[in-house]
């Protein structure tokens, strides 16, 4: 027997309209790249988006026609999100960081026809108008008077576009699966491969994303958007704020502690997200500058991280000089992205300050409408006791089906799980800890050396910046672990201070066998360390037998 309650399509529209309606003064706050801040509302951003789906339609963009972005988190790029899925067409979010062949293989590949970019960016449009002859416009993020000097073909200007448009504007329904957004990942191996989502699965991840143990976002948040607009849907931010009214604080490409201690003071900032280096420059600057700063005007409480492991020196910091409870995320492009999330459970009302940040070190418990296991090599699920390492497998309403057009093939296995590519336990109350991308294992003696422990454990070292490991090639044990350590600035660690220090936090087998000291680490366009470069110019490195 069937139920009778009614059967409405999620849509992003809902969500926009909702907010535009109960939460129309709610402000959308920006700081634009020449350090200007502008005020808008979620009113007058739904009321430009209806402006954008007009000026889209004069255009002669169609529904289902993917649009792209270059673009900083801005109340502009925001319109865009709105404007552009709401109105049926899809939102292709571009990482202006990608290498220009990269960004030349994804705009072609999204068949996209017009790309809206930031001024900034007019030297990059400029590179690459002329090896995309299907785009038929670039249109500038600015008011006429600002209009960069780019000399590309089908250059326009945004506010003029919108200034010649209505603001009347129905929003289409249609089918929920319908696809919304469109984001490469960033593929440290071969091409960039796209994952569309659609409505259904954007509105389910956003209402998971509000809930108290997700990100806990309410009406009475001011969030700081630090994670771009062009990654991963911000991990569902222009939606999930947008479904409880949440204040956003978008901060254009300046994202120095220093811009983004000023955002967080003067915007009454509670709730933050991005990625744990940005965290580790913000924490330093707060260290070394605690004299002048009135920590006391903060209203900071919570901080997502996620993207790469957060170090336990980073959460301890945010505790100690903030009060600020680091909440570790852990997904994917290809999961929405949010799968797991580092609440506490009432058992931990009880637990020491340091269980806690144990707990916080972990990546978190799957939270609800995803589902998450460690498997053999076979797919067959392993225990659950925080021991057996295994591949992290994921299956969900907002995980992919498959790469846009087909690429990479069959994503699934017969059960709809999707296999991540990462290694990790799951202890017995939920707690994911990862251990490793599969492709960065180290295998010594038959047995896994986790390098993303030893990495945080590394930074942890008063005098280490950052640090990565790699395998390097062993005649005993196969492989045996390389660290390379970028220094703190004006210091100069010791391979033996370094190695001493792991020494009574590792077991003996894990230790690395070498200390390489670096000037910098190579990361990839979303800010994860790039172990394949590193493994081509040091894993050739012979490790120490014996
Ligand atoms: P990319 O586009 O670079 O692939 P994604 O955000 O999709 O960017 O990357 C997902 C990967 O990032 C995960 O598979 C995992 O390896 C890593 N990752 C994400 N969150 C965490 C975390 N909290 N700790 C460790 N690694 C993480």
């Amino acid at each position: 027997m069937l139920g009778l309650m009614q059967n409405r399509p999620l849509l992003i529209s809902n969500l926009v309209d909702y907010v535009a309606t109960w939460h129309a003064e709610t402000e959308i706050v920006s700081r634009d790249p020449r350090g200007v801040m502008h005020r808008s509302n979620y009113g007058e951003v739904a009321l430009r988006a209806k402006r954008l789906a007009n000026a889209l339609e004069a255009l002669g963009i169609k529904p289902g026609e993917r649009v792209a972005t270059l673009a900083w988190n801005s109340w502009r790029h925001l319109e865009i999100y709105y404007g552009v899925t709401c109105s049926g067409r899809v939102l292709h979010t571009v990482n202006p960081r990608l290498f220009k062949e990269q960004l030349i293989y994804i705009i072609d590949h999204a068949e996209n026809g017009y790309v809206f970019f930031d001024p900034d960016f007019a030297p990059l449009v400029e590179q690459l108008a002329p090896h995309l002859p299907r785009v038929a416009g670039w249109i500038a993020l600015c008011e006429e008077k600002d209009m960069p000097a780019a000399k590309v073909e089908g250059l326009k200007c945004y506010e003029t576009l919108l200034a010649q448009a209505s603001s009347e504007y129905d929003w289409p329904q249609f089918d929920e699966n319908t696809a919304c957004t469109l984001c490469y990942t960033s593929g440290t191996t071969g091409n960039p491969k796209g994952v569309l989502y659609s409505h259904r699965s954007t509105v389910l991840h956003a209402f998971a994303a509000c809930a108290v143990d997700g990100l806990a976002l309410s009406a009475r948040d001011s969030i700081l958007v630090v994670v771009p607009l062009f990654h991963a849907n911000a991990w569902s931010l222009p939606f999930s704020a947008a479904m409880c009214g949440a204040k956003l604080v978008l901060p254009g490409p300046r994202l120095d502690p220093e811009s983004i201690y000023m955002l967080l003071e003067q915007e009454g900032c509670t709730k933050a997200g991005g990625i744990p280096t940005i965290w580790l420059n913000f924490l330093a600057y707060v260290e070394n500058n605690r004299e002048k700063l009135d920590l006391t005007k903060l209203k900071l409480k919570l901080v997502f991280s996620g993207g790469t492991a957060a170090p336990r020196a980073t959460i301890e910091k945010f505790r100690d000089l903030l009060g600020v409870f680091l909440l570790h995320a852990w997904g994917m492009t290809e999961t929405s992205p949010i799968v797991t999330l580092g609440a506490p459970l009432s058992k931990h009302d009880s637990a020491t300050p340091d269980e806690i940040v144990d707990m916080q070190v972990r990546q978190g418990r799957q939270i609800f409408g995803v589902e998450l296991r460690v498997a053999d090599e076979k797919g067959e699920p392993l225990p659950c006791d925080g021991k057996t390492v295994g591949q992290l497998k994921v299956r969900g309403n907002w995980v992919i089906s498959g790469y846009f057009k087909g690429e990479g093939g069959k994503v699934m296995d017969d059960d709809g799980w999707f296999g991540t590519g990462d290694v990790a336990t799951i202890n017995p109350d939920g707690y994911v800890q990862l251990t490793d991308r599969l492709k960065d294992v180290i295998k010594s003696g038959g047995e896994w050396i986790s390098s993303i422990e030893i990495e945080n454990l590394a930074v942890s070292h008063p005098e280490v910046f950052e640090a990565a490991v790699i395998a390097i090639p062993h005649p005993t044990w196969q492989e045996r672990p390389l660290l390379l350590v970028q220094p703190k600035p004006g210091t100069h660690p010791t391979k033996e201070s370094i190695l001493e220090f792991l020494s009574t936090r590792i077991a003996k087998w894990w230790m690395p066998d070498e200390v390489i000291f670096v000037e910098s680490l190579p990361h990839t366009a979303t800010g994860k360390l790039l172990k394949t470069e590193l493994r081509k110019k040091y894993g050739g490195q012979l490790a120490v037998a014996g």
